[in-house]
């Protein structure tokens, strides 16, 4: 079994979500007491957030960069960053190291189109959702139309996202104005929501949904326990 290198803590709600998919993927594929082999790599939310507001996406990624080479040094197989904002600078650490860095738009833009769907909904930060990294990559990659959400609708996901879902706080009033805004983009075409925050499957499950719903986090997770268990 292959080590799989976690850069988390972004936030650690999310986090604790991946290792509990992962452990409990390797136990149900191999059986008995079996456990993932992991490390895990846990950043300083309140000072990502900062620099992100800032802009100053130039530290950010040489932070990754850090962090990914410090979990390659420690032994990891892979790296998975676990946020999909932080895939912004995934060209350039996948550059910086010598193991695979597994991308999580990649991952999302497979298994939509193991669905046959070509239209989608995302729902993420205001930087995934408006900027080209992880739209862009669905699109040119996959050929996927994303839609997104109107300004309203960005502004409101964004900041549920940092002032509630990072802090750990699930409202039933938060994930009926998410179900309005996934109304909305069904309305406008999509087949498909990518819930492309890792936060976000704390809020929104496939049951509140009736197309079908893409959880990053755990898509994400499943993927590396592929690459750990493959020969
Ligand atoms: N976990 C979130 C994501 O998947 C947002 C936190 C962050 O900015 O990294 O995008």
């Amino acid at each position: 079994m292959k080590t799989i290198g976690l850069i988390g803590g972004m936030s650690w709600e999310s986090t604790q979500d991946y290792y509990r998919i992962i452990n409990n993927e390797v136990n149900k594929r191999l059986g008995g007491l079996h456990s993932a082999k992991s490390i895990l790599y846990s950043v300083d939310f309140a000072e990502i957030e900062h620099l992100q507001r800032k802009g100053d996406w130039t530290k950010l990624t040489k932070m990754m960069i850090e962090a990914a080479q410090s979990l390659e040094r420690a032994g990891a197989g892979m790296v998975v960053i676990c946020t999909n904002t932080m895939h912004k600078m995934a060209d350039e650490v996948q550059a910086a190291i010598g193991i695979p860095l597994i991308n999580l738009a990649d991952a999302t833009g497979e298994s939509v189109i193991a669905k046959y769907l070509n239209t989608v909904g995302l729902l993420g930060t205001k930087f995934t959702m408006e900027q080209d990294f992880y739209k862009g990559r669905l699109a040119q990659k996959y050929g996927l139309k994303v839609i997104v959400p109107d300004d309203k609708g960005r502004e409101l996901v964004h900041k549920v996202i940092y002032e509630e879902l990072c802090l750990g706080k699930i409202k039933d009033s938060s994930r009926a104005q998410f179900l309005e805004v996934i109304d909305n983009l069904i309305k406008s075409g999509a087949q498909g929501i990518v819930l492309g925050c890792t936060e976000i499957p704390m809020l929104v499950k496939q049951k509140d949904v009736p197309v079908p719903v893409f959880d990053t986090t755990a898509i994400h997770a499943k993927y590396a326990v592929d690459l750990a268990l493959s020969k």
